[in-house]
């Protein structure tokens, strides 16, 4: 909880300078939980549109129970009060560091979408780039398949000799004139790729909150990360500057500011491609929802217009995605009666483009698109 204190404050007090691209884009979403500052009792709240809040938002998984969730039935219950004693401890333990930040407000899907009102539904899951570009903090807890584990239960120097494989310990000799030794850690991998081997790196719906946040703070086995538009850091003392960010194979533009001048390309939604298709969804009917949001986030910057995955003024080159593996996931098999196969959204597999499709020079397009359209049909299900 200190170490998130300090890296939020370092990061907001900086924003005329080093962070200066790591400001949340103003964003009022529909319902918010209140935390309960002051001694107020925490319950769900309707901010005005357009007041300015300032709120942070959980990113976890739900699991095979699902947690706690607002429903038309308990919406009334839910807004005169939320009893932190029902609600699972990630959710309470999100809560606690929300509020140890100062900040009145906390979005938590389950919660703040009523989950039975398929219209409110759809219209938060189209604009949940919103939700997370305007999250002063994301806390992700990502080292459990549900949400009753909790964010902080780590301790970086005992777990982390246990539940850490990919990185090597060793125990210097006895320090002169005492018994004492000293516990050497050695990363030996990017620490930014260690969230793809949580639970919460591998589901889909989390991909866009990762993405599109300006400040998350990976709450994992054995510490807790810091990431932001400027820095990378570790509980156990890890730094990455910007520029060792930008270098990062793991890193796109947009995680590098939405403000910054850097424009996303091709090859960049084509790793967005790659990152989603491998990672799976409870619904297979989420497959386009659940990328919806970076969807309209790229198709606002790059003022292009996204035809199921593919985009309309690149779109013989956006055909050239390859199957990547021989494992299926069944689970998605069906999509195909739903999706057009040449899109890559239909494929029960993970998929990446083998060609840097953006360094075209001297290229010609002998393919132009004449005409499309694309229906969509709500099933109830
Ligand atoms: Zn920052």
């Amino acid at each position: 909880m200190t170490a998130i204190q300090a890296w939020f404050e370092e990061c907001r007090s900086g924003a005329a300078s080093l962070h200066k691209d790591c400001q949340p884009a103003p964003c009022t979403p529909p319902r918010l939980i209140s935390v309960g500052l002051g001694g107020t009792t925490p319950r769900l709240v309707q901010p005005s549109p357009g007041e300015r809040v300032e709120y942070t938002a959980l990113s976890y998984c739900w699991g095979s129970n699902p947690p706690i969730r607002t429903m038309k039935s308990t919406l009334p219950v839910f807004s005169d009060e939320l009893a932190l004693d029902q609600l699972p401890k990630t959710f309470t333990d999100a809560i606690q560091i929300t509020r140890a930040l100062g900040i009145p407000y906390i979005w938590i899907d389950a919660l703040c979408i009523v989950q039975d009102d398929s219209e409110e539904w759809q219209a938060v899951a189209a604009k949940m780039d919103s939700v997370y570009l305007g999250s002063q903090l994301t806390i992700a807890a990502a080292q459990t398949a549900n949400s009753f584990y909790g964010c902080l239960n780590s301790d970086p120097l005992l777990d982390g000799v246990h539940h850490h494989e990919d990185d090597m310990f060793f125990r210097t000799p006895s320090l002169p004139g005492t018994d004492e030794q000293l516990l050497v850690r050695v990363y030996t991998a990017d620490p930014r790729s260690r969230i793809q081997k949580t639970p919460l790196g591998d589901r889909g719906w989390t991909l866009q909150e990762h993405l599109l946040s300006h400040r998350t703070a990976f709450c994992m086995r054995p510490e807790v990360y810091w990431g932001c538009q400027a820095s990378y850091q570790s509980q156990c003392g890890l730094h990455l500057t910007s520029d060792e960010i930008a270098r990062g194979e793991t890193t796109l533009p947009l995680m590098r500011g939405s403000n910054t001048a850097t424009p996303l390309t091709s090859s960049d939604w084509h790793r967005v491609c790659a990152m989603y298709s491998r990672r799976d969804l409870t619904f297979p009917r989420d497959r386009i929802p659940a990328i919806a949001g970076i969807t309209r986030y790229f198709a606002e910057r790059m003022e292009r217009r996204p035809i199921v995955g593919l985009w309309e003024e690149t779109f013989s080159r956006d055909l050239a995605w390859v199957r990547a593996s021989r494992h299926i996931m069944p689970k998605f098999s069906s999509l195909t009666d739903s999706v057009p196969s040449w899109s890559w959204l239909a494929c029960p597999s993970s998929v990446y483009y083998p060609l840097d499709l953006d360094s075209a020079g001297g290229r010609v397009e002998h393919v132009k698109l004449v005409e499309w359209d694309v229906k969509w049909e709500v099933r109830v299900v």
